[in-house]
C-alpha cells in the first residue's frame, strides 16, 4: 500500500485521503488533546488471589473532553490505531505510568503497571530505543512494567510480533496476552512467545455464573496457563460469586468491577492505601 509520510511518527494509507473532514478533525483534535493534557492516566487494581506479595494495576487511557465530558477510549482508540496516531498515545501513557512508579508515593508498594500496546506498536521497530528512553530519563526499570498484547495484534504479523516481543523480553518488560480466548492464535506458537501471562477476556468471565460453556473455558484456561507456566488474570470480574469461583480455580489474580473500578492516579493511591490497612 502507498505510505506517504505526515508530520513526524504519522504515516497513513492513500485510502485515507477520501476520509471525511470529520476524521481529519478528529485527528487534530487528539494531536491537541496529547499537547493540551486532556489526557488522563487511570489505573484499574489488579489483586493477587491467592496472598502473593507485591501489588499491579492496568494503565487505562480516558480523554477529558472540554464540551464532551470523560470520553471513553473505545471511542478514540480504534481510529487511533487506523491513523497511527496510536504510537504517540502509547508513548504519553507508558511516560505517565513511568513518572508515577518514579514518585515517592508509589516507593514500597512494588507496583508493577500494565500498558496496554497496538498493533502498530507491534510495527514499530523504534518502539522498544523509545521505551528505554522513557526508563532512563525517569529512572525505574522495565521490570516494573507488563506489556499487553491481544492476540489479534500478535497475529496480524506473527513473524514481526514475535521479533518484537524478543526484544521486549530481552529489555526486561513482562508480557501479557489480553483478550486470551478471543482470537485464533495457535497454542503451538504462543508457547514460543516470551510471554509470562495470560489475560482470559472479560467474556468468559463475566459469563461463568449463568453459562457453564464459559465456565468450562475459564478452568481450562487456567489449568493451560499454569501447564504453560504462565501466570493467569481474569478481567472483567463483577461478582463476589465469581471472585471464589476463580479462587477456588486456582486463578492467580484479579480485575474487575467487584474489586475496584479504573481509578484516577489519586483515588488509585487512597484505595491502595485503604487496602494496606485492611
Ligand atoms: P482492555 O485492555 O481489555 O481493558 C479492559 C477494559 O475492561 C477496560 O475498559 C476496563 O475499564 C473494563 N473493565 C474492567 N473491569 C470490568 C468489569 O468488571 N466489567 C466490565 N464490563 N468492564 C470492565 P476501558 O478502560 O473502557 O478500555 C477499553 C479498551 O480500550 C481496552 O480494553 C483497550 O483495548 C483499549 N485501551 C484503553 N486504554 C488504552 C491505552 O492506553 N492504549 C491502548 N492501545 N488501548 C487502550
Ligand atoms: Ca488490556
Ligand atoms: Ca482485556
Ligand atoms: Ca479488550
Amino acid at each position: 500500500a502507498a505510505k506517504r509520510r505526515l508530520s513526524g511518527a504519522q504515516q497513513y494509507d492513500a485510502s485515507f485521503d477520501s476520509a471525511s473532514a470529520q476524521t481529519l478533525s478528529l485527528l487534530s483534535e487528539l494531536r491537541h488533546a496529547v499537547e493540551h493534557h486532556e489526557l488522563r492516566l487511570y489505573l484499574q487494581p489488579k489483586v493477587p488471589l491467592h496472598g502473593q506479595p507485591g501489588r499491579a494495576a492496568e494503565a487505562l487511557v480516558r480523554w477529558q473532553h472540554p464540551q464532551r465530558g470523560l470520553v471513553p477510549p473505545m471511542q478514540f482508540i480504534p481510529f487511533a490505531e487506523q491513523t497511527g496516531f496510536v504510537r504517540q498515545l502509547t508513548l504519553w501513557m507508558f511516560e505517565e505510568v513511568a513518572r508515577l512508579l518514579a514518585d515517592p508515593r508509589t516507593q514500597g508498594l512494588a507496583l508493577r503497571v500494565s500498558v496496554n500496546l497496538s498493533t502498530r506498536d507491534l510495527l514499530d521497530p523504534e518502539l522498544s530505543t523509545r521505551l528505554a528512553d522513557i526508563l532512563v530519563r525517569h529512572g525505574v526499570p522495565a521490570s516494573a512494567f507488563c506489556l499487553e498484547i491481544t492476540e489479534s495484534a500478535i497475529m496480524d504479523d506473527p513473524q514481526r510480533a514475535e521479533a518484537m516481543l524478543n526484544r521486549l523480553s530481552e529489555q526486561g518488560f513482562k508480557l501479557s496476552i489480553d483478550d486470551f480466548g478471543t482470537g485464533y492464535s495457535s497454542l503451538a506458537y504462543l508457547k514460543r512467545l516470551p510471554v509470562h501471562e495470560l489475560k482470559i477476556d472479560k467474556s468468559f468471565v463475566m459469563g461463568m455464573e449463568t453459562g457453564e460453556d464459559d465456565a468450562m473455558i475459564v478452568r481450562s484456561t487456567i489449568d493451560l496457563a499454569h501447564n504453560l507456566g504462565l501466570t493467569v488474570v481474569a478481567e472483567g470480574v463483577e461478582t463476589a460469586a465469581i471472585l471464589e469461583r476463580l479462587r477456588t480455580l486456582a486463578c492467580d489474580e484479579a480485575q474487575g468491577y467487584h474489586i475496584a473500578r479504573p481509578l484516577p492516579v489519586d483515588d488509585f493511591l487512597a484505595w491502595q492505601e485503604g487496602q494496606a490497612h485492611q
